[in-house]
């Protein structure tokens, strides 16, 4: 029964080009973007970074790129988004090649420009992380010697809040994460279904928005036809299937940049 679960959330991929390029966007595009870092923002960043160094799965052997960049910032009192954004050219330049040369999203393309790419790459990013720190501490609740799993949360809603573009979408988070009261999470698992959740509840708010793309409609997730265990039949979830279908797609990463059909 496992190993048909584990070929099904490969059709419903989950791409090292997609993670690279939302991470890449993310630095470049948005952080960048910020005149004058605030006490609160450079906090977020450097929580952000934080989590990245310890927990995104970087390919080419380099991990160094983020824990240096994490170090720099750590150390930084006053901060600028062009100079965050010399800082992070000249890391990747000095540790070159720190990314897969990828120049389009794969599971992220939409079927046309305006749809998908960076806030799908985004979830994406954050999903992975939410079970690369489980499945790194295991299923304690308040694993010792690292942060609890509100770390990885409270990145994403630092992120979100200080330099998402979108920044209608920011509020809507920002409220949602507070009303959900993502700051109680303790246990790393609850941290996978907290902001699996929360995504429904964002999918299920867009659906038929025009900004939905007519090719990947919003829907409540997993579909059934990727996880036919992950509901008990039309009414509730089934939450150990939906979280053992979690673990295995965001960390079963697809390093092809062709998409599997
Ligand atoms: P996305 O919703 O981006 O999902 C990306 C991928 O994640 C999917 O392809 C699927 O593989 C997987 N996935 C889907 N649902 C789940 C789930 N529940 N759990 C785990 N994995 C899942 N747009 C707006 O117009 N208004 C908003 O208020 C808004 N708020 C946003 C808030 C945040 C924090 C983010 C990151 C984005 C927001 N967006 C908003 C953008 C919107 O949610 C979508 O990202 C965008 O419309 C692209 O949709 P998509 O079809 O690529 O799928």
């Amino acid at each position: 029964k496992h190993s048909e679960s584990i070929k099904k959330s490969f059709q419903d991929g989950l791409y090292q080009a997609d993670l690279e390029r939302a991470l890449k966007y993310s630095l470049i595009q948005e952080i960048s973007l910020t005149d004058e870092f605030t006490n609160d923002k450079l906090q977020a960043l450097t929580i952000y970074l934080e989590v990245l160094a310890n927990y995104f799965p970087l390919r080419k052997g380099n991990s160094e790129f983020l824990i240096r960049l994490h170090e720099i910032v750590a150390n930084e009192t006053s901060l600028t988004g062009e100079i965050f954004k010399n800082i992070v050219t000249k890391l990747q330049q000095e540790l070159s090649p720190v990314f897969m040369e990828h120049r389009e999203w794969t599971g992220c393309k939409g079927s046309a420009p305006r749809f998908r790419g960076f806030p799908c790459g985004l979830w994406t990013l954050f999903h992975t992380l939410t079970v690369s720190y489980a499945k790194d501490v295991g299923d304690e609740a308040n694993p010792s010697g690292v942060e609890s799993p509100s770390i990885i949360l409270g990145a994403m809603y630092g992120y979100i809040k200080n330099f998402f573009g979108c920044s209608d979408c920011a509020s809507h988070f920002v409220d949602m994460a507070n009303r959900r009261n993502y700051s109680a999470v303790m246990i790393p698992d609850d941290a996978i279904l907290w902001l699996w959740e929360a995504h429904n509840e964002v999918n299920q708010r867009l659906s038929s928005d025009y900004t939905e793309d007519p090719v990947y409609p919003k829907i409540q997730y997993p579909s059934w036809k990727h996880c036919n265990t992950c509901r008990h039949g039309n009414t509730s979830w089934n939450l150990q299937e939906v979280l053992h279908y979690l673990k295995n797609k965001y960390s079963r990463i697809i390093l092809s940049n062709q998409p599997v059909l």
